[in-house]
């Protein structure tokens, strides 16, 4: 998919095109055997991985995802999609990303943190808060940053705060981090809304994923006004025209309840969510679900992804010939790395803000990203996702040009 990305933008570079050989090959690859004691006394056994996509701009930046399906393809794509989110809402990072295979609901809280700090004590060779910083992504959280961040700083003897970001905040960690991408998924869902004379009073909105993003970003929607008409996790699809309260909701799944237990709104299958009418769908799980099959049933309007790579090129180009709005992950989903860039810079500056500044701050590189992804897919008449790639692309070839090839 990035792959096809780079090739749809790459008529739009100009001279710079001659460096796009470079966004294709991740800049290093690093595969990790990451053995841990299980409770029972077994010594098993999980792979990790850590991919640096990009450094022209600065260091590797982006998530780490525990996943039993996570392969080193899908790793070396999140990382690339790091290095157009950064250089997107200009923030002096490259992309990175990383992620063990495996499923963590299957591991005791001391296997959990044995099984992080092995995969740290790995990976440490490329880390540093200069060279590659981590952050949260699928299933991993502020406690599995906190003991990253101890692992590493016990190996080079000092407390290390900003070699991870979305810590717990009395760690060195930023206020409005945790709920930073959900914010942001909120903003750009707002402007858009506004650009195409929607109301998001009253909008109806269909939430695919209700973990940090998808459950954030459907609070902030409800609380200006939208209507959370579908909610859809793995166990099933909750649908209630009326409105999906998100805050029960979220106390509900913080119970340890199951989203179809959910008292109320109607269940409905899996796949039946892709057929619900909305205003806006927030596809806020993983990659690779909106094919060109799925993009011929959608009832909506806009799409924001929350997710990072929901939609298929193929199904791009179904949305585009039905005109519905697609705001790309890379500009859509970018609130989470804009907050760590703010965490890593309050980290090394010792100096911390307050929530209101941080909120601010977010909103005035986010908006910035999206003034100027909306005006270039106007002026060149091309989609947001091409549009947000012509300008990351340009910032990210432009730094490697000028940096020249060493040696
Ligand atoms: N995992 C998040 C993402 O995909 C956040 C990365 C970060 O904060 O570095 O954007």
């Amino acid at each position: 998919m990035f792959l096809e990305q780079v090739t749809r933008v790459e008529p739009h570079l100009g001279p710079l095109a001659r460096w796009a050989e470079t966004l294709r090959r991740p800049r290093r690859i690093l595969t990790v055997d990451v053995p841990i004691h299980m409770d029972n006394g077994q010594i098993m056994h999980f792979e990790g991985f850590r991919v640096h996509h990009n450094t022209s701009r600065g260091p590797a930046k982006g998530g780490i995802r525990f996943h039993p399906e996570a392969t080193m393809a899908e790793v070396m794509a999140l990382s690339a999609w790091m290095t157009i989110k950064t250089a997107l809402v200009n923030v002096p990072f490259g992309g990175g990303k990383g992620a063990v295979r495996v499923d963590p609901s299957q591991l005791s809280m001391s296997e959990l943190e044995r099984l992080t700090r092995r995969y740290t004590a790995e990976i440490s060779l490329i880390l540093g808060p200069d060279r590659d910083i981590p952050a949260p992504d699928v299933n991993t959280n502020p406690q599995i940053m906190a003991w990253i961040m101890d692992t590493y700083s016990m190996t080079v003897g000092s407390l290390t705060t900003g070699v991870v970001t979305g810590k717990p905040v009395n760690l060195g960690g930023s206020l409005g981090r945790a709920d930073a991408t959900g914010q942001g998924v909120f903003i750009v869902a707002s402007r858009t809304a506004q650009k195409l004379g929607m109301d998001i009073a009253g909008a109806r909105v269909a939430v695919q994923g209700f973990g940090n993003v998808g459950g954030s970003a459907a609070r902030f929607l409800h609380s200006a006004g939208a209507r959370i008409v579908a909610v859809q996790d793995v166990g099933g699809t909750l649908y209630c025209e009326k409105g999906i309260n998100p805050f029960a909701l979220t106390q509900h799944l913080k119970a340890g309840l199951s989203l179809t237990d959910f008292r109320g709104p109607g269940v409905l299958g899996r796949a039946d969510f892709w057929d619900i009418e909305s205003d806006i769908l927030v596809p806020a799980a993983l990659e690779n679900q909106i094919d060109d099959v799925v993009a011929r049933r959608l009832r909506t309007r806009i799409i924001v992804e929350g997710a990072n790579g929901p939609t298929t090129p193929a199904g791009d180009d179904v949305l585009r010939e039905r005109n519905i709005v697609v705001v790309p992950d890379v500009l859509a989903n970018a609130g989470g790395v804009i907050v760590s860039y703010f965490e890593w810079v309050q980290d090394i500056s010792a100096l911390f803000w307050d929530e209101h500044e941080v909120s601010v701050r977010l909103r005035r590189l986010l908006e910035a990203a999206f003034e100027a992804t909306w005006d270039t897919h106007l002026e060149k008449r091309i989609d947001l996702r091409r549009a947000a790639y012509v300008l990351a692309c340009r910032r990210v070839l432009e730094a490697r040009e000028l940096r020249g090839l060493y040696p």
